[in-house]
């Protein structure tokens, strides 16, 4: 395994590139971290940034560890969606601090800016994200060096301190002209890209915290997909284009029941029954029905439609066969989320939010 100097977290924001990127420019072997999860992280875009940007980067997926802590509550809250960035932050700076010896690195690189995001770079967040992560002096912020006191490994020689910058608050006219003068041609959008920060994602996954007791990463993968349906603890979810059903059908495990039209294009169904609650037939027969008015064909056919009901990972799977009438209102209450009901579930288990996203 190659040695590296220093670890980066590397969102593939241009703060991120151009943190990387300057302590490379001192000759320092850098490795960037790109952390996905169901929320974040574009391990398709790898290729395409290790040319663009000449650095090596790695994926850690870190998803498993991230629904633990949205499911126990991130300790600094989350913004005005369901973003915990100051915990996220402490996350990834955990994890990053514990993979150093792994590839012999002596620090960790973050692209964050003192003043720049309200939420977690504020100055006393960055102090609690260096302390709770245990990284005080081992994180090194190139791009806001020199507001900060000098780290030990300014102070051993191992980094020149004369060569990193002391961009402060919000404007962007700093860091475009680093990257010129850097040479980093490819400059990205100001991020987004981080589903916790948008209300229309975050409604999707607070009725998997409020209602599932132990929630994984495939909980939230399936809650991004396509539409969702709830009532109480009764989840259902449904493509809303041919992708999505694909996606549906490998996001699958044993236990979910999958639910599709007999003889019309339709959607695909997927129901994860939750454990301690499993659905009763009646409850099914709704959600197949609802299922079909979702199909166009069987609707304008004007007569009762069989919906096939599969149990996945049955030895000798065997479908139910559901004779329903197509019908939009859920006679057992399944709707998707709205935002007013999220919200007071999401202040029920996280409090208030913070003051802003990021
Ligand atoms: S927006 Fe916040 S929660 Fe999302 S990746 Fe960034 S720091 Fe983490």
């Amino acid at each position: 395994m190659p040695i590296y100097d220093a670890l980066a977290l590397f969102s593939g924001g241009l703060d991120s590139i151009l943190a990387a990127r300057t302590v490379a420019a001192q000759g320092l072997k850098v490795l960037c971290l790109h952390y996905v999860s169901p929320f974040f992280g574009h391990p398709d875009r790898l290729d395409r940034w290790r040319e663009a940007y000449g650095l090596d980067i790695e994926p850690v997926d870190v998803g498993e560890a991230y629904v633990a802590m949205l499911r126990d509550g991130p300790a600094h809250g989350v913004g005005k969606g369901l973003n915990p960035c100051v915990d996220c932050k402490i996350l990834m700076m955990s994890h990053a601090r514990g993979l150093l010896e792994r590839y012999g690195a002596k620090f960790l690189i973050s692209g964050e800016v003192k003043g720049q995001r309200p939420m977690s770079q504020r100055r006393d967040a960055l102090d609690v994200i260096s302390r709770d992560a245990r990284v005080r002096d081992l994180l090194l912020r190139p791009l806001c060096a020199l507001t900060l006191k000098p780290t030990p490994m300014e102070e051993s020689g191992l980094v020149d301190r004369e060569r990193l910058h002391g961009f402060n608050g919000r404007g962007r006219g700093p860091q475009l002209a680093l990257a010129r003068a850097l040479g980093v041609t490819a400059i990205p959008q100001p991020a987004g890209g981080c589903l916790l920060t948008e209300r229309e994602s975050a409604k999707r996954y607070l009725p998997v915290l409020a209602h599932h007791q132990a929630p994984t990463a495939a909980d939230f993968e399936l809650a991004n997909l396509g539409r969702q349906f709830w009532s109480g603890s009764r989840w259902m979810a449904m493509g809303r284009k041919q992708a999505d059903n694909a996606a549906l059908g490998a996001l699958a495990r044993p236990g979910d029941i999958l639910l599709d039209v007999e003889g019309f294009p339709s959607p695909l169904g997927l129901i994860r029954e939750l454990p301690g609650h499993a659905w009763a037939p009646a409850e099914l027969e709704d959600a197949a029905a609802l299922l079909a008015s979702y199909s166009p064909k069987a609707v304008t056919s004007g007569l009762d439609v069989v919906v096939l009901a599969t149990r996945v990972g049955e030895a000798e799977p065997q479908a139910a066969r559901l004779t329903v009438r197509p019908a939009r209102e859920s006679k057992t209450g399944l709707a998707e989320p709205d935002w007013e009901a999220q919200a007071e579930a999401k202040r029920g288990l996280y409090g208030e939010s913070r003051e802003d996203d990021h």
